[in-house]
């Protein structure tokens, strides 16, 4: 018997049920209830004989009559051959309290016996079973999903929301990501192993059960787990850990369980957790006890314990936030091989934008090379969403091909979002101006920055009046004293512009405040660069493993409290008066840059120079050049017509 007919087979078995009780509780009272008569009635025809038998109950009597000539009709194809109405064979009658009832029956030969009343138990069924039952369905339902009843819809909590494609369907293999070369080497291993699992079984040889893919977000983990799955063209599980833990106390743990059960199925498979570090946090860490996801968590750890990977199944974590992660989930046995995956190196970066932008069709000028150079720190992600922006912005001014201005503009989307329409009034424009200037120019003339590549006034949608958009070329590794000092200048040089022309801050340089000082505060307490507090670190241990962010120690007294205190004050305040100084030195350039800012909106790092060089007659010191220059426009219709132009922009 299929399931189908298994189901039909119990819906007909409760519809006959219920039939009965229907016909036996609620129809057969009512009927009885129709026929009912005068106490005198029935004394009357009990005493002429009528009545053959009577049931007595607590409230009511009912009597069959005895059967009368006019019964014995002739009937003809079921029909009665007469038109006399017929009596009611048994009639029922309310019982009154009469204590000469049985008496009565013995003297008039009739039988007699009593019976319980049924509207008792229909009662009790209506008074308590009625509440109870949508309660009851209820539970029926939950109970039923949570053993991995059928079928998607509301109540389908227990069952893993993981996803499963086929290795083979998830179409990602490792030639579609760049840049990702060292964990690729790694993972190697485990893709020979799902495609010949055989091999590894006959050295005794044991792979690690799990894999935690470490680094910042968008840097390629879920494709690399993918790619996983489909170089060993193996089924991949996809689940996020949020999706574990929901409202109902034991459905992360069924889940977990589910998801097992599913992917043991169809071992050899890669089961990938993504963000596991909404299950895996440290039980150890958590303020508040959160029992669902400790149960969850004990579940993982448990179904993780319970196989071996001579099942065939691999599991893939990814977390941004390792430090949080509790250690029973690290140790060997569970995720004991961690694999890093970094933002990519220029290198990398050329790789994933040839990726994404393979099926563009590029304008000659665009260098990927060049873009890959000006946007180090920028993940894989942000790289597909240049790509992206750039093939919509062609799009809108249909053009048939993208040009670099295009990524120009979407590297600029991207780092300061998009442009506002609000238009700013003529003081704010004039403050902002010079606020940018300010930063544009220190920027330009010390030494350790990186180049200046285009400075606006535009309000964008991340909340900024204007900025000055700088692009480092090299991936970071070290930074060095005199360097960290450059950048602070920098990051104080608006306000510096500021105090020299309006002779007041403004509420616009609080960012910029906000990053010296941390800068600062990093420079004393981790980096040793205070003379008077000496080489000693005095943060704490990063307590999160991306923002590199710290706290005092709390074990400092508090003269090195107020010493650290003292000594970031000392360096932010440096910092704005080396920007001063720059800018009072050429504050004729200050000036002129402010200007032309404030008639074009927008200007190029290139225009900065052009500025300084008709202004002080000399060439701006040249440390770092844009290695992405904003090309040159074509000429407008009046420029090609030989016409001259009024502004410079
Ligand atoms: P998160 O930590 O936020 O979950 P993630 O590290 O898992 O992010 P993915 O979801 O794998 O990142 O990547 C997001 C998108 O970024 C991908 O769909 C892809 O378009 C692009 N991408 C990221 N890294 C690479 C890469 N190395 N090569 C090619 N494309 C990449």
């Amino acid at each position: 018997m299929n399931k189908g007919q298994k189901f039909s087979t119990w819906y007909f078995l409760i519809a006959l049920l219920l039939a009965w009780l229907f016909a036996d509780y609620i129809y057969k009272p009512y009927m009885e209830s129709r026929s009912e008569v005068p106490y005198s009635d029935f004394l009357a025809e009990l005493e002429s004989g009528a009545i053959a038998e009577v049931n007595l109950m607590d409230s009511r009597i009912t009597y069959a009559l005895k059967p009368t000539s006019v019964d014995k009709r002739p009937i003809v194809g079921g029909i009665i051959l007469s038109n006399k109405p017929q009596s009611p064979a048994v009639k029922s009658v309310v019982r009154i309290p009469d204590p000469f009832l049985v008496e009565r029956l013995l003297s008039a030969d009739v039988a007699f016996s009593g019976i319980a009343e049924k509207s008792d138990l229909l009662d009790m069924l209506m008074g308590v079973l009625l509440p109870l039952l949508p309660l009851l369905i209820i539970w029926y339902l939950i109970f039923r999903n949570m053993r991995g009843g059928s079928g998607g819809g509301i109540f389908n909590f227990g069952r893993s929301r993981a996803r499963e494609l086929q290795g083979e369907m998830t179409g990602v293999h490792f030639k579609d990501l760049g840049g990702v070369g060292e964990a690729e080497v790694e993972l190697r291993e485990i893709i020979d192993f799902l495609k010949e699992p055989e091999r590894y079984n006959k050295f005794g040889a044991k792979l690690p059960k799990g894999v935690l893919l470490v680094g910042p977000p968008g840097t390629g983990k879920t494709l690399l787990a993918k790619a996983a799955a489909g170089e060993a063209g193996v089924p991949f599980f996809f689940i996020t850990g949020s999706s574990f833990v929901e409202m109902f106390v034991g459905v992360g743990a069924a889940r977990v369980r589910d998801l097992f059960e599913q992917a043991k199925k169809k071992a050899p498979c890669i089961i990938f957790v993504d963000e596991i570090d909404a299950i895996g946090q440290s039980r150890a860490h958590t303020i508040s006890s959160n029992s669902e996801q400790e149960n969850t968590l004990n579940q993982l750890l448990a179904e993780m314990d319970g196989f071996n990977t001579n099942s065939g199944v691999v599991i893939m974590g990814a977390t941004n936030r390792p430090e949080i992660l509790d250690q029973a989930l690290l140790r060997p046995g569970r995720f004991d091989r961690q694999i890093q995956v970094v933002l990519p190196t220029e290198e990398g970066r050329l790789e994933i934008l040839k990726i994404h932008t393979a099926s563009l069709p590029l304008d000659d000028s665009v260098d990927l090379k060049a873009i890959a150079k000006v946007t180090p720190g920028f993940s894989g992600a942000d790289l597909a969403n240049i790509a992206n922006e750039a093939a919509l912005l062609a799009v809108r001014r249909k053009a048939e091909k993208v040009s670099t201005t295009d990524f120009d503009l979407a590297i600029e989307r991207v780092v300061a979002g998009l442009q506002r329409k609000t238009p700013l009034t003529p003081e704010v424009r004039r403050k902002v101006a010079y606020h940018e200037t300010g930063h544009a120019l220190v920027a330009c003339f010390l030494p350790g920055t990186d180049p200046v590549h285009k400075v606006s006034i535009i309000p964008t949608a991340k909340g900024a009046l204007g900025y000055t958009m700088q692009r480092s070329t090299e991936d970071q590794y070290l930074v060095g004293e005199t360097e960290l000092k450059s950048r602070m200048a920098v990051m104080l040089a608006g306000r510096a512009a500021e105090l020299l022309v309006f002779s007041e801050p403004s509420t616009g340089a609080s960012n910029d405040l906000e990053r010296a000082t941390e800068t600062a505060r990093r420079m004393v307490t981790e980096f040793g660069m205070s003379a008077r507090l000496g080489p000693v670190r005095y943060a704490m241990p990063a307590m999160t493993y991306l923002s590199g962010a710290s706290e005092n120690r709390d074990d400092l007294g508090s003269d090195i409290m107020d010493l650290i205190d003292e000594e970031i004050r000392a360096l932010v305040s440096e910092a704005q008066e080396s920007a001063k100084g720059v800018l009072e030195e050429h504050e004729a350039v200050l000036h002129e840059v402010a200007r032309v800012l404030q008639e074009c909106e927008a200007i190029t790092g290139s225009d900065i120079q052009d500025i300084i060089r008709r202004v002080e007659g000399v060439d701006p010191p040249d440390h770092n050049p844009d290695p992405l220059p904003i090309p040159e426009a074509a000429p407008t219709e009046q420029e090609a017509q030989g016409e001259p132009h009024g502004a410079s922009c």
